[in-house]
């Protein structure tokens, strides 16, 4: 129930943002704590037969963890859906909180593979729920947009990462040391923590922002167009599964096989939407320009997203079986590896903002499809380093943690150069009457490389241990190669952009 007479809604700021950016910073670190501490452990959870884990294989558990990932991504789209049209940001936040703290429950009890799968899926939705719609309040705070609006989002990605070292550090050692549930347990508790920031503090200093709810209406022939192509979209994808099924080609009935399904369903969806705002989205000649260059940085940000997200897979079995660990005599849990991420952009980020403003002041351009082709060529360079890595492990030694290192190094400077950069490239090419749609695809894009960084970790079996180097080789060439391409293309692709910076 609502109070009859409504608390003034404070007008205080601190370091010159409004008390609401910090009720979102706070509510989002911990979610994030809870998101990626179980992350860092879940594939190692997955595929440990010895302490209570699951006792899968590696191309079972990595397919497992490719899907789980991509799915909180994906399902932001409906999340964000469900926001504008029914419950409105702020509610959909709490619902989403709940919902992933009663996942995170779910998965703090032992048990079977199933409670623990609906577990798995209880954080996925949870997720999409909450995560575009606490970024879009952010935004909302700040109707001027602008450098301040930039450095608020600039904020907020520190919260992110400061949630996701703190959660990395907790729940990795809970579960790596003590018990894995007893770490989806602290995630679990971490989101309650959230939830009651949020609730506290968001009426008093959220005012009215993210409650409003756009709903549609459907009084016009044009929503049953969309309905009826919607409908066809999806027979044909069921048609397209049910053969490759019948064929053969997939096994629908193995985590490899639907993770495998699910890569050509977000592949088709993203490509089928480009297509059909192109052709039938009524846009004119500048917004036709401007969508074909957001589908290459969606393309790009597929691509680098599906190397950087191999943190919790493939590089978390490479942290765990073929480095040293020994820090000072004290053998270090290995998913406290994935804390160099967020370390790193908690360090890196005020170095780029200064490196912006030095080239500002010299009047030196450096366009947005440049930096995406830099943070591609950072991503490649990362994995030239594992190729070396894994060579030398190969030799049967655990080898120096300065490679891993070193690769989180390049790939996190890399994420610097694309993650923030797209999310406003997104917001301002996007046509206005489709930003939000074109900002779930930016989603969808993180989505695919997350299930391509999922595949691709499970080809880390025992058994073609020594395919090591030619794997990493592979991520190493794509990621170079793209990015050199993407560098001879810039020029074009920034007039294409149409004036816009
Ligand atoms: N680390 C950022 C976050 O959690 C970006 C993640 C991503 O887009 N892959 O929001």
């Amino acid at each position: 129930m609502e109070a009859t007479i409504a608390k003034p809604v404070s007008t205080a700021t601190l370091f010159g943002h409004p008390m609401g950016l910090f009720v979102l910073f706070f509510t989002e670190m911990w979610e994030r704590f809870s998101y990626y501490g179980m992350r860092a452990i879940l594939l190692l959870f997955l595929i440990d037969n010895v302490r209570g884990g699951m006792g899968l294989n590696e191309a079972e558990g990595a397919a497992i963890y490719g899907i789980y990932t991509a799915s909180v991504y994906l399902l932001s789209l409906p999340g964000g859906w469900i926001a504008d049209n029914i419950l409105g940001q702020r509610k959909s936040i709490v619902y989403g909180g709940v919902i992933i703290m009663l996942g995170h429950i779910i998965l703090a009890i032992p048990s079977g593979p199933g409670l623990f799968y609906a577990g798995l899926c209880t954080v996925a939705m949870g997720t999409g729920m909450l995560k575009p719609n606490i970024s879009s309040i952010v935004g909302e705070l700040y109707p001027e947009g602008g450098a301040r609006k930039d450095a608020a989002f600039s904020i907020f990605y520190m919260g992110i990462n400061l949630g996701s070292l703190l959660g990395i550090s907790l729940v990795g050692f809970l579960g790596q040391r003590v018990g894995w549930h007893y770490g989806f347990g602290a995630a679990a508790i971490a989101m309650a923590l959230g939830i009651v920031t949020f609730q506290t503090f968001g009426q008093r200093y959220l005012g009215e922002h993210g409650k409003y709810v756009a709903r549609t209406t459907t009084n016009d022939g044009k929503s049953s167009g969309g309905n009826r192509s919607l409908l066809l979209f999806l027979a044909v994808l069921v048609a397209l599964m049910a053969t490759l099924q019948l064929t053969g080609v997939l096994d629908l009935t193995t985590a490899l096989g639907l993770a495998k399904a699910m890569g050509a369903i977000i592949s088709m969806v993203a490509l089928g939407y480009f297509v059909y705002i192109l052709t039938a989205g009524g846009l004119d000649a500048v917004e036709k320009k401007r969508v074909v260059v957001l589908f290459v940085f969606f393309l790009a940000s597929a691509m680098f997203w599906a190397g950087n997200e191999q943190q919790g897979s493939s590089l978390q079995i490479f942290a765990d079986r073929f480095t040293d660990l020994n820090v000072f005599g004290w053998p270090m849990p290995s998913s406290w590896f994935q804390n160099l991420n967020p370390a790193f952009v908690l360090s890196l980020s005020p170095v780029l903002a200064m490196l912006w403003i030095f080239l500002a002041n010299r009047n030196i351009n450096f366009s947005v499809p440049a930096k995406f082709a830099t943070s591609l060529i950072l991503l490649g360079l990362a994995y030239v380093v594992m190729v070396f890595a894994s060579k030398l492990a190969l030799t049967g030694m655990r080898i120096s943690p300065v490679y891993l290192a070193s690769t989180y190094l390049f790939f996190t400077l890399g994420e610097l150069f694309l993650s923030p950069v797209g999310l406003s490239a997104f917001s301002k090419l996007s046509p206005k009457r489709y930003t939000s749609q074109l900002m779930g695809i930016w989603f969808v894009g993180t989505s695919l490389g997350n299930l391509i960084a999922g595949l691709f970790a499970g080809g880390f079996d025992e058994k073609n241990v020594h395919q090591m180097p030619q794997m990493f080789q592979s991520v190493a060439y794509f990621g170079l190669g793209a990015g050199f391409l993407m560098l001879l293309f810039a020029k074009p692709l920034q007039k294409w952009m149409g004036g816009i910076k």
